[in-house]
């Protein structure tokens, strides 16, 4: 009878002690040419040693000046540091500078970003104040025309950039390759003695034709720093590939997303994992998460997914963060999940006015749990923390602030008690720190 191989006994890990420190969980630092994209006095720094900026993009049409003015000013005030339009009419190009002055009207200075197609090259030619309005211009190489008008119409692009100072994101994009650079890529492919696969060649091609349009729009007269890349593509790991292959090979400023997201869960879990793996090693510089808004969903919804991937990482702190657990069959009460939300949907809505009253408010950490087993232990390692009473505990909750014991609430009045401990603790915390500045 065969005898199954035994599989070899793995060796047992040397001690901790004798394996060093485990080095501190951080992103990777990136190394980048720092773009500025400018209106006004706001000035957006994108790369370098410039925190990873967040952006979006409107859905309105762009005609419609008030309702874009009105979704742009709600992305700005979400937390989107520059903002996209769509422009490919001569009437979206009419409706750009009229945008402009409506958002400085209503005291937002958030830099637009227009977004070209086809017909870039003529609008911006023939409407020198959207080219004006606009600080920054999204130019896709692959929709920019076809044989010799490819280059002829790049590089009216190009120009226009020079002459209004503007920068540039070199947008390619999966969805609208190159396709005369692909076939090119595809026939060397194939005439090779061992070809590579169809999909290396894809994510060779994308690189290429960022990079080649680097390069030549470099000789039209733009400066390295006034160029940003992305390669969008809409897999999860296709997205890892290319970047890390963009990242290896130049050092522009480099745009981030994962294009076609999607919707809801699935939109927002496939741009974190991916975005996640990338910001980690120091690659992206400016994030967009394209989320498919749900019926009657906010567009800011995109936005407020963009602040949770980079507070999550830990490379920036925009809003405090409530620590909740899960639940489980040891609390069967509701009360626990109430509470959570309550109090982070209490933060989030405060922040707009706190931000400016409570400076470092932001970093505030509450934890709210549900029982005794790991409720006064995560409480005390937030800035505030209850735990609350589990199923068959005493009907009491302790509190914690800077992880001491400082009361127990009792009774039916816990949710609105404890609202109001967290609402003097900030005042008291972080309204002292601006009356001391
Ligand atoms: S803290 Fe208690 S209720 Fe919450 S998940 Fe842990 S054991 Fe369950």
């Amino acid at each position: 009878m065969n005898q199954a191989a035994i599989p070899e006994i793995p060796a047992i890990p040397a001690p901790l002690g004798a394996a060093g420190p485990i080095p501190l969980g951080e992103a990777l630092p990136r190394r980048s040419l720092q773009a500025r994209v400018v209106w006004g006095s706001r000035v957006v720094t994108i790369g370098g040693d410039a925190p990873v900026r967040v952006q979006s993009m409107t859905n309105t049409d762009t005609v419609d000046v008030i309702g874009t003015a009105i979704q742009v000013k709600e992305l700005a005030i979400a937390g989107s540091e520059l903002v996209r339009i769509t422009v490919n009419t001569p009437e979206a190009a009419r409706a750009v500078p009229a945008i402009r002055e409506q958002l400085d009207r209503m005291g937002i200075d958030v830099p637009l970003i227009g977004d070209f197609h086809y017909n870039g090259h003529t609008l911006l030619t023939e409407h020198p104040d959207c080219a004006a309005a606009l600080s920054k211009y999204r130019i896709n190489p692959g929709n920019v025309g076809k044989g010799d008008k490819r280059d002829r119409q790049f590089a009216q692009m190009v120009e226009a950039a020079v002459r209004w100072d503007k920068v540039v994101r070199i947008g390619v994009n999966w969805g609208s390759l190159d396709q005369e650079l692909l076939a090119q890529l595809m026939d060397e492919n194939a005439r090779r003695a061992r070809p590579a696969d169809a999909k290396q060649v894809m994510y060779r091609a994308l690189v290429q034709s960022a990079l080649d349009s680097a390069a030549f729009a470099r000789e039209i007269g733009l400066n390295p720093d006034q160029i940003v890349i992305s390669c969008k593509v809409s897999g999860v790991q296709d997205l890892i590939a290319v970047y890390r292959a963009l990242a290896a090979r130049c050092d522009y400023a480099l745009h981030l997303g994962l294009t076609e997201a999607g919707m809801g869960t699935k939109g927002t879990v496939a741009s974190a994992t991916a975005m996640g793996v990338l910001l980690q090693e120091g690659i992206g510089d400016t994030i967009r998460v394209s989320l498919t808004p749900q019926p009657g969903e906010a567009r800011t919804q995109e936005v407020v997914v963009a602040l949770e991937i980079l507070q999550s990482l830990g490379l920036r702190t925009f809003n405090p963060s409530v620590t909740a657990c899960p639940g489980c069959g040891r609390t069967t009460s509701t009360t626990f999940q109430e509470l959570a939300k309550q109090i982070d949907d209490f933060l989030r809505a405060q922040m707009p006015v706190w931000k400016a009253r409570y400076p470092g408010v932001e970093t505030l950490k509450v934890a709210v749990m549900g029982c005794i087993v790991n409720g006064p232990g995560e409480s005390k390692h937030a800035d505030i923390g209850i735990s609350l009473p589990g199923t068959g505990e005493a009907p009491a909750a302790p509190v914690f602030i800077d992880g001491e014991k400082v009361l127990t609430l009792r009774g039916e009045g816990i949710a609105q008690e404890f609202h109001q401990i967290v609402e003097n603790y900030i005042e008291r915390r972080f309204g002292a720190a601006q009356a001391a500045d």
